[in-house]
């Protein structure tokens, strides 16, 4: 699939096509890294009529604030109706790109990169691989094979993307390439003290209060292996913290060693949860989220619940 890929990008570039790229809802460092970085190639290729976006409101969490090529983002409600190529970004299914995921119909062409376990096969050219540990090493290769040199603003996105998808390159897919790669990105100058910082080290202290209340009223079930917490608008509401900031706050329990799952349940609505799922050792928790109609990897996980918290917990200790 590579050489097809790389002639329909080349072929857009050349013929000044238009060119949307999308990443997933709720961008994490990966969806964003990998598609900037990707954005910043094209355009050093040539290409000038190019928008990023992702579906839902344009906001950028404040980790993500000062990442290049955020200039390239436009609002889902101003991206370009019929692209000439699409590309998509770590997205496992079509429902990840929310109302954007029209684009594959009106679009000319479409490129699809992604590394999930739950792939569900969708696009023209399919970059698609899950033994890679994140989209942003596909995507370094995809920049590679474009013969785009990596400069320190791509690097830097990519970067976002690789240690985001490794948790800093403790996870099981952290092989020699990504460390390979993650040499050279980091060649290129970028200071991996500050990104480190930025993306894992840095809350508001309404945030640290939020973390310690969650955390205190989670729920270890001995028999079935499983550590769960809830953290409800009422949370954020309270400590007038924005959604967001509760994305590191699952591993503040997938540590419990006497658990093989750990669950938390974030609510965005009154009756719908973003379930986050991790596991330990030999559990799947991608075989549960995909049960609950969502997706993700072996170890790392999630769905969307609908329902109380406690209803959303019968159905994962049902799915386990
Ligand atoms: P997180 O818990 O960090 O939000 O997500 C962990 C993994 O599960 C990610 O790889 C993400 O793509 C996947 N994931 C999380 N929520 C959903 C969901 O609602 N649907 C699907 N298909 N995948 C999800
Ligand atoms: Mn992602
Ligand atoms: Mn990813």
């Amino acid at each position: 699939e590579w050489s097809a890929a790389v002639a329909a990008i080349h072929s857009a570039v050349t013929a000044d096509d238009t060119i949307l790229l999308v990443c997933h809802v709720n961008p994490d460092g990966d969806a964003l890294g990998s598609m900037l970085g990707v954005a910043q190639a094209l355009v050093a290729l040539g290409s000038t009529r190019l928008q990023a976006t992702f579906p839902g409101p344009l906001t950028i969490p404040e980790p993500f604030a000062p990442m290049p090529g955020l200039h390239l983002l436009v609002a889902e409600d101003q991206a370009m109706a019929r692209p000439d190529l699409l590309i998509t970004f770590d997205a496992a299914s079509e429902s990840r790109l929310g109302k954007l995921r029209d684009r594959l119909e009106t679009s000319g062409d479409s490129i699809v990169l992604d590394h999930h376990a739950s792939f569900t096969g969708f696009g023209r050219h399919q970059l698609v691989a899950p033994t890679s540990a994140a989209t942003a090493v596909i995507a370094a290769e995809l920049v590679d094979r474009l013969g785009v040199a990596l400069d320190r603003s791509i690097a830097e996105c990519l970067y976002v993307g690789v240690i985001t998808d490794t948790g800093s390159f403790r996870y099981e897919l952290t092989t020699p390439a990504v460390h390979r790669l993650a040499a050279r990105l980091v060649e290129t100058g970028i200071n991996p003290g500050e990104v480190s910082q930025r993306i894992f080290d840095s809350r508001t202290f309404g945030a640290v209060k939020l973390y310690g209340e969650v955390l205190s009223r989670a729920v270890l079930e001995t028999e079935k292996r499983l550590v769960w917490t809830v953290a409800t608008l009422d949370d954020l509401k309270r400590h007038d913290q924005p959604a967001h900031v509760l994305e590191g706050l699952i591993d503040g329990i997938r540590c419990t060693v006497e658990a093989d799952v750990a669950c938390l349940l974030k609510q965005v609505a009154p009756d719908e949860w973003s379930v986050s799922m991790r596991g330990r050792g030999g559990a799947d928790v991608s075989r549960v989220a995909i049960a609950l109609g969502g997706g993700g990897h072996r170890l790392a996980a999630g769905f969307t619940g609908r329902g109380s918290a406690d209803e959303v917990m019968d159905q994962i200790r049902a799915a386990l």
